[in-house]
């Protein structure tokens, strides 16, 4: 690939070194390993607010906030000190808490769809058992999913699958089995008509449709109202469960997450990242009839040793609080409109094919010529330009997303002077291209 470590430091290459011979591509996940970008992974020391530090002593604007969990900017006072008080009570019971019902109550009051909600550990848990659920729920097996869209890495949904499986050229992962892929229908994103076809060739077989309501995973691509209208009509007309995986959109795009912004309620959701606060944490919920089919209310099997873990809980619910005190969403909206327009001029000014894709506090500069709406026009981005631009701003001090296909995130930390910092050296870096 491009410009291989021009950016990492010695000490980060040292311990890439080391990694490398005690865990698969040195890393515990994939997108980790900068494969798309080449070169050396930054090795973290520590993160304060907009802020990582590295190893090398290096100071970054964080543009992936662990990508996503981080709404709040790293080490938010009020979530430290409830991960210090949880902790202070133990760190795992296997047995009820308050604070879970506490956290259920907050999701539940947030998110439109959600009536019932249980807590496990992952995105991946979470869509894996919002799926099983349908399944059970519906009696049916047949799942649709749309290319680029990732969740996680379920089986079955790994199938034309986005984010570092895009990226790495394994959208469809070896040890799959066919059998595990059989029962999903893979279509194109923003694709009305394939939508309604699936539905008249398959009456009363598909038991969900699962969807990104704001796709992050193959960059960010918004879905069009006609998109989301077909997909909530379609399913109510077929008896189908519509899942909103809002893992990386819940409590980002706005408190109660995408279906809040488009005012498109699904069946059920799937959330992470913010919902967990910086720790290990998701969950998935819906309608009450419909998550009454879990064990024990119903028979659909689904545990967890360490699900509703109360450190994970704490993190969370503060994280929560402090959005519904101190909403950040017209803020992010401010910036990220800022950012977005700020990108576009710099690309525009250099003359570099480029195509600035926006919803709230996410957003992709692609090298693409044409707006992005599914997987096959993603596809078609410049990933050589792209590996320059990353290493280029990565010299510069702002660490972005090591890769094309992933939407960045920022905080409600980073302010208007460090989005014209950002855009400094995005400047100087597009006019180096
Ligand atoms: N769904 C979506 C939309 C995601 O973006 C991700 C992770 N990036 C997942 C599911 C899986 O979550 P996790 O990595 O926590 O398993």
């Amino acid at each position: 690939m491009t410009n291989v470590d021009v950016g990492a430091g010695p000490k980060s290459a040292a311990a890439f070194e080391r990694a490398r011979k005690l865990m698969p591509g040195g890393v515990n996940s994939p997108a980790r390993a900068f494969g798309a970008v080449g070169g050396t992974p930054l090795f973290i020391e520590r993160a304060e607010g907009p802020y990582l530090y590295d190893i090398d002593g290096r100071r970054y604007i964080d543009y992936i906030g662990s990508w996503g969990p981080m709404i709040l900017g790293h080490r938010h006072p009020k979530v430290v000190q409830a991960i210090e008080a949880a902790v202070a009570k133990g760190t795992s019971f296997g047995a009820p808490t308050e604070a879970e019902s506490e956290l259920a109550e907050q999701i539940i009051d947030a998110v439109p769809s959600i009536e019932k909600v249980r807590l496990v550990n992952s995105g991946t848990e979470a869509t894996m058992s919002a799926i099983r659920v349908a399944r059970g729920a519906t009696g049916r097996n047949k799942v649709i999913k749309f290319a680029g869209n990732y969740h996680g890495h379920v089986d079955s949904l790994l199938v034309a699958a986005g984010s570092a499986a895009a990226t790495l050229g394994v959208p469809d992962s070896p040890g799959v089995t066919p059998g595990a892929g059989q029962d999903t229908i893979v279509l194109d994103y923003n694709d009305v008509d394939a939508v309604k076809n699936a539905f008249a060739q398959h009456p009363g077989e598909i038991a969900a449709v699962i969807l990104e309501p704001v796709v992050g995973n193959m960059g960010c691509v918004p879905p069009t109202m006609e998109f989301l209208q077909t997909l909530r009509s379609e399913t109510l007309a077929d008896h189908s469960i519509l899942i909103f995986d809002e893992v990386m959109t819940g409590f980002r795009l706005a408190f109660g997450g995408a279906q809040e912004r488009f005012g498109v309620v699904p069946d059920m959701t799937t959330l992470g990242k913010i919902v967990g606060g910086g720790m290990p944490l998701g969950a998935y919920g819906g309608r009450a009839d419909i998550m009454d089919n879990v064990l024990p209310a119903g028979k659909v099997f689904q545990a967890g040793t360490l699900s509703g873990n109360p450190v994970a809980v704490a993190a969370g619910s503060a994280t929560l609080r402090v959005l519904e005190e101190e909403p950040p969403y017209e803020f992010l909206d401010e910036m990220g409109e800022k950012l977005a327009t700020g990108l576009a001029a710099a690309a525009e000014k250099h003359g570099v094919t480029h195509q600035v894709q926006q919803v709230g506090s996410m957003m992709t500069l692609f090298f693409n010529g044409a707006p992005v709406t599914n997987w096959p026009e993603a596809d078609r981005s410049n990933r050589e330009l792209f590996g320059r631009y990353f290493w280029g701003l990565i010299e510069r001090g702002v660490y972005m997303p090591c890769s094309q296909f992933e939407a960045l995130f920022f905080s409600n930390l980073h302010t208007e002077a460090i989005i014209d910092e950002t855009l400094g050296a995005v400047d100087q870096v597009l006019a180096s291209l």
